[in-house]
């Protein structure tokens, strides 16, 4: 067996209504105030609230900043460290989905330095020592933000970039699948598709190992039949559950293993157009995974991922599992309307953009310029103009 790493997973409670616990854990993790990052429509349909009468019965200072919305913007980081400081925050609170996970975390690992954002972007210097404790409380299933050392931000232009570092890790997480029972249908399929493609790429990528393995494979037998459940039925709090866990397992295949081919093409899309992320990975991976299947690189991986999705233990059965997942989760082949001003020619650019470019080189047969050119117009489903 080739040698490999397995990365730290943070202590982790799961349960219904578990969110309860959090004033306990601040305690335990050396006290408020607490700095809340969430989504600003959670507080407008008052899904904070568990959160902050918890913190107030227990005397624990707070700041609710309810400033996310869409995609965090490398500003929003820096003003919500700004915040932190001001009220000398002990503890970040990291409520909402990937977007505001991703600022939360960020925002924890920087604050105390009075450093801005953007000088630890593509990880071109080490994040400071010494951050604030955070705790991540996931109430969409699919990011994994809450066990990754990863976060996802936009610059001022809209473009992405990204932040890498040990210092991001969450110290807990707290997952309360009673959180996730609001989420509407389309968004728990884009969600969860989004997990299953980090298990699959995980599972799959050049840098796969027994690690990726153990998580990715584990996280889709589990979303193979819990997502359409929940998707079915938002109310099944069964399924919600188990996809809520299988979203922080497939999340641990990404952290130890990794993305590719999907998250290249999904990452360079998000930079051009307005498209949720789960969405355009899902798309992205069923525009790519027949083109890297039929490369033999990574065939048993491919197979031993088709056979935990339920289909034949071969690579060539891997696109159609995937493809019926999609359709079980009522999620269309068709790319969305905003799409078709993309060229192949933006796209392929942003593909080979360097904050996008070792993503495709994780993809378990090399890929050159010929075939990001091709993959981005299989993705947009218009031909190479430029070739
Ligand atoms: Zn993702």
């Amino acid at each position: 067996m080739p040698p490999f790493n397995v990365g730290r997973v943070p202590p982790a409670t799961f349960g219904a209504g578990k969110i309860a616990k959090i004033p306990k854990i601040v305690r335990e993790l050396g006290d408020g105030p607490v700095l809340i990052v969430c989504d600003a429509f959670l507080a407008e349909i008052g899904a904070t609230e568990k959160l902050t009468k918890g913190l107030s019965a227990e005397g624990i200072v707070f700041e609710l900043a309810a400033d996310v919305s869409g995609e965090p913007k490398e500003a929003l980081v820096d003003s919500l460290s700004a915040r932190a400081r001001e009220i000398e925050a002990g503890v970040v609170v990291g409520l909402g989905g990937g977007a505001a996970m991703d600022a939360a975390k960020l925002v924890a690992a920087i604050a105390r330095s009075g450093r801005a954002a953007a000088e630890f972007a593509l990880a071109a210097q080490p994040l400071p020592a010494g951050g604030i404790p955070a705790i991540a409380i996931p109430t969409t299933a699919g990011t994994g933000s809450e066990v990754t050392r990863t976060s996802v931000i936009s610059q001022a232009d809209g473009s992405k970039t990204w932040f890498w570092g040990e210092e991001l890790m969450f110290a807990q997480a707290v997952l309360d699948p009673e959180l996730t029972l609001s989420l509407p249908a389309t968004l728990t399929a884009w969600t969860g598709i989004d997990a299953v493609a980090h298990a699959l790429e995980g599972a799959t990528a050049r840098n796969t190992s027994p690690a990726g393995q153990l998580y990715g494979l584990e996280a889709l037998r589990i979303l193979t039949d819990a997502l359409p459940r929940a998707v079915a039925d938002g109310t099944d709090l069964e399924a919600r559950g188990r996809v809520l866990w299988a979203s922080m397992v497939a999340g641990l295949a990404l952290h130890n293993c990794n993305t590719h081919m999907g998250h290249n093409i999904s990452h360079a899309l998000g930079s051009l157009v307005r498209i949720h992320h789960g969405l355009a990975t899902g798309l992205a991976l069923e525009a790519s995974l027949p083109w890297l299947v039929a490369h033999p690189e990574g065939a048993e991986n491919y197979a031993r991922t088709a056979k935990a999705m339920g289909a034949a233990e071969s690579a060539e059965a891997l696109p159609e599992a995937l493809s019926n997942l999609m359709r079980r989760c009522q999620i269309s082949p068709d790319l969305p309307a905003e799409c078709a001003s993309v060229t192949v020619e933006a796209l392929a650019t942003e593909m080979r953009n360097p904050a996008n470019i070792g993503m495709a080189q994780n993809a378990a047969c090399a890929v050159n310029d010929d075939d990001l050119d091709q993959m981005a117009s299989l993705m947009l489903r218009k031909t190479v103009v430029n070739a």
